[in-house]
């Protein structure tokens, strides 16, 4: 069965009513458990295991350690683009916002690359909006292959493509996509969308699309604060599960942006507060040991501190969210305000003084057979 047709058959309401009707008592038995499934994630998630959000952190420290070591993944993001044809509610980029828009050329990008190249990364996450006639396929292969001079892995977080596109996105030396279906709420998703990202079924097939392609970090996610979290991030580990499965070779992460404030005037229907996405990145070690979990500069550097090592195992750090942010002038369009805006060097010397190892580099080409 596809995840498409997993994602389908599952009821919301009903999944709702599961994670609301668990009992501190199922709580405690699933947490006495040797081994945990995502089938475990509903009690995990529920109102009833707040009172165990310490246990939790002490389990999912200790799960971190034993798989991942005393380390974090840094990489930084690199905006291409903020042009967008389309019109999410709760994006800074919409199309109906009448801002400055840019697509950088290819020397604007290579310089922003070298600027964050300077920093200390060598994992670089590609970012546009969704403007396929600007930031075409062509573009992209152009400035990959000019990018692995400067970077060991490169992501994108672009507009869903076809497998060939990803193929040739792999060829050129991409490594990784982050794709978030934003919310799993099929009649929610129609609400919040306008324009090709309204297609619900491509989207949601695009990582599997992008699995099958060779790239070897799947990253997937919702957006924390449309909906009902606890609903939504139980079907973010349903899914993250199933692409385990499927794509054994490719690691699979997963991220859980909270909204934050971007130009328009959405507010998030649900509040998602610090505790809440604490118990979410514990259930998600819990059930799924050896997934990525990112935390980006979206949070408080107080929050990024205190979870760092409970749990976190890749962060992004001195994050700038325009083209052109960490090396041109141009005032452009910011797709959301960043709250952690220490440098890199600082972000590291805070995970440093956690006797966590900043690991900027976690790939080389040489290890692909070719
Ligand atoms: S969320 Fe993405 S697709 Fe939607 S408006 Fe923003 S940049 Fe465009």
């Amino acid at each position: 069965m596809s995840f498409l047709q997993t994602i389908t058959a599952l009821d919301p309401e009903q999944l709702k009513q599961r994670i609301y009707a668990v009992t501190e008592l199922e709580v405690q038995r699933v947490l006495a458990k040797r081994t945990l499934t995502v089938d475990d994630f509903p009690a995990l998630i529920s109102p009833a295991a707040a009172p165990s959000l310490e246990r939790m952190a002490a389990l999912s420290r200790k799960i971190t350690r034993l798989r991942f070591g005393s380390v974090m993944k840094l990489y930084a993001p690199l905006y291409v683009s903020n042009e967008c044809v389309n019109a999410c509610l709760y994006c800074g980029f919409n199309v109906q916002n009448r801002l400055a828009r840019v697509t950088l050329t290819r020397d604007e990008v290579l310089r922003e690359a070298k600027a964050i190249h300077r920093l200390g990364f060598r994992h670089l996450l590609l970012v546009s909006g969704e403007a396929q006639n600007k930031v075409t396929l062509a573009y992209l292969v152009d400035i990959v292959r000019e990018l692995t001079r400067l970077f060991a892995g490169i992501s994108i977080e672009i507009y869903p493509m076809d497998c060939e596109s990803y193929r040739s996105l792999v060829a050129a030396g991409v490594t990784g996509i982050a794709i978030y279906q934003e919310t799993y709420d099929r009649s929610l998703y129609k609400a919040l969308h306008a324009g090709p990202k309204a297609d619900y079924d491509n989207r949601l097939d695009a990582i599997e699309r992008a699995g099958q392609a060779g790239m070897r970090d799947l990253g997937i996610g919702a957006l924390m604060g449309l909906t009902d979290f606890r609903v939504d991030m139980s079907c973010v580990a349903i899914h993250a599960a199933y692409l385990m499965k499927q794509f054994w070779k490719s690691q699979i992460s997963i991220s859980f942006p909270r909204i934050r404030a971007a130009a328009g005037s959405f507010v998030p229907a649900f509040c998602v507060s610090d505790r809440d996405l604490a118990q979410t990145v514990f259930a998600l070690r819990l059930v799924l040991p050896d997934a990525d979990l990112v935390l980006s500069t979206r949070e408080r550097p107080a929050f990024r501190d205190g979870m760092a090592d409970v749990g976190i195992t890749r962060m992004s750090a001195g994050s700038r969210t325009s083209p052109g942010g960490y090396s041109l002038e141009e005032d452009s369009l910011e797709q959301f305000q960043i709250a952690d805006t220490r440098t890199p060097e600082e972000v590291s010397n805070m995970l440093a003084a956690k006797n966590l190892e900043p690991v900027w580099k976690d790939f080389d080409r040489s290890f692909l057979f070719e």
